[in-house]
């Protein structure tokens, strides 16, 4: 709910206008009043009015600050560094936005300012993100003077600078062509600080700039079961700064890779290679798990692991925070098969009367048929057909592709 229209009003638009319909209503009201259109006092103060509706509607955050709390909202809260509050006049910078000009670059005033959130990665081994730890960070921050309590000086001697009403800022206009530009520069009265303090007043301690620097340590722990992306927050530990609410410091989890495991969730993704005789005839293999012990795995004869197989170890994935227990590890199965001529072929014979029988061919009956041999196939030196010019196949080229796989003679 919109608690003071007047400003919606003043442009002629409803409170549930777009900022489209508001950009709209304000340039035809600058079409109409600007000084340089319209040289009449009652333009003048139109255009002044409309300029400071458009000010606010046009921002989202001062917009939404005026909806709340109508124009008391938007007499500017504490400034932080580099923010600050209040308004100054309006009009001539945006008026250069709409109609080209060098962009005056004025402050944007602000509500009541949080400080910035401080962020750190803190990267950890699926190992540590199985254990927890504790990691401790020493953290360099801007806290307020101890000695002057962040005013800069002693008790009742710090007057607010009259010159640019203690924002420390002051805004300039200048003329540049036909354009006023207005910029925002430094109160040369108070030299930015917003504040008059006599020079005996002054507190030694942060030579009246209000502020010191500390060192910090933080103690952060990585909970057994954290992931990727999950935050630690200290909830304002950033730096301080006279009026300002100080920001987080957050901590970001940043998971290593693993050689061995990925992640999905709490479980975890481990990939075996066995050779063919356990994955067709049983046995064992072990796998180094990321809690340090040793998972002796069995599989039994009878069962058959094919490639690319996946099975499950149960609560072998990584401890489940907050709710506890563990997730799952996935298998995914490689099988090493043995070597070209691992064996003569009278043993070869032998498994024929093992393995189930050879799957027959199904060429239809009458079909043309060409007789290939397999050749090695080099992946390094491998291009494919079509990335030579689109030439059809060449035996002459074949040694230097490495082989196309395939060749074939026709019947
Ligand atoms: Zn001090
Ligand atoms: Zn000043």
């Amino acid at each position: 709910m919109v608690k003071d229209t007047k400003f919606y009003d003043i442009l002629g638009v409803s409170p549930s206008a777009s900022s489209s319909e508001i950009k709209k209503a304000y340039r035809k009201f600058a079409l109409k009043y600007h000084p340089d259109k319209n040289p009449s006092e009652e333009a003048a103060e139109k255009f002044k009015e409309a300029s400071a509706a458009y000010e606010v509607l046009s921002d989202d955050e001062k917009r939404e600050m005026y909806d709340q709390f109508g124009p008391e909202g938007m007499n500017g809260g504490p400034g932080g560094p580099g923010g600050f509050g209040g308004f100054g006049g309006f009009g001539d910078d945006i008026f250069s936005q709409f109609f080209g000009g060098a962009g005056a670059g004025a402050g944007r005033p602000r509500g009541p300012q949080r400080g910035r959130d401080i962020k750190h990665e803190l990267s950890a081994t699926l190992e540590e993100l199985y254990k927890g730890r504790t990691a401790k960070l020493a953290l360099n921050k801007q806290i307020l003077c101890k000695t002057c309590e962040g005013r800069g000086g002693k008790k009742g001697a710090v007057k607010k600078c009259s010159s640019c009403n203690g924002q420390g800022v002051k805004f300039v206009t200048r003329q540049m062509g036909p354009m006023l530009q207005r910029f925002q520069a430094e109160c040369e009265v108070c030299h930015g600080t917003g504040d008059i303090i006599d020079p005996k007043d002054r507190c030694k301690t942060c030579n009246a700039k209000k502020v010191t620097n500390e060192r910090k340590i933080l103690e952060v722990h990585i909970e057994p079961g954290m992931k990727d992306g999950q935050k630690v927050v200290f909830k304002g530990e950033a730096d301080q700064a006279p009026d300002i609410i100080p920001g987080d410091v957050i901590f970001v989890v940043s998971q290593k890779p693993h050689e061995h495991f990925q992640r999905a969730g709490d479980d975890l993704v481990y990939e075996a290679e066995i050779d063919l005789l356990t994955a067709i005839a049983g046995g064992e293999f072990a796998i180094k798990h990321v809690s340090g012990e040793w998972l002796k795995v069995a599989i039994v004869p009878g069962e058959v692991i094919s490639p690319g197989a996946r099975k499950i170890i149960s609560d072998k994935g990584m401890p489940i925070p907050k709710y506890g227990g563990y997730g799952n590890l996935i298998v995914k199965f490689n099988i090493k098969f043995p070597p070209n001529h691992f064996t003569d072929e009278e043993s070869l014979k032998k498994l024929e009367e093992i393995l189930p029988p050879r799957t027959k061919t199904n060429i239809p009956e009458g079909a043309v048929i060409d007789e290939c041999v397999l050749s090695p196939f080099d992946p390094s030196k491998y291009k494919p057909s079509g990335a030579r010019g689109g030439q059809s196949y060449d035996s002459d080229e074949e040694e230097e592709r490495g082989g196309e796989g395939v060749q074939c003679a026709s019947q």
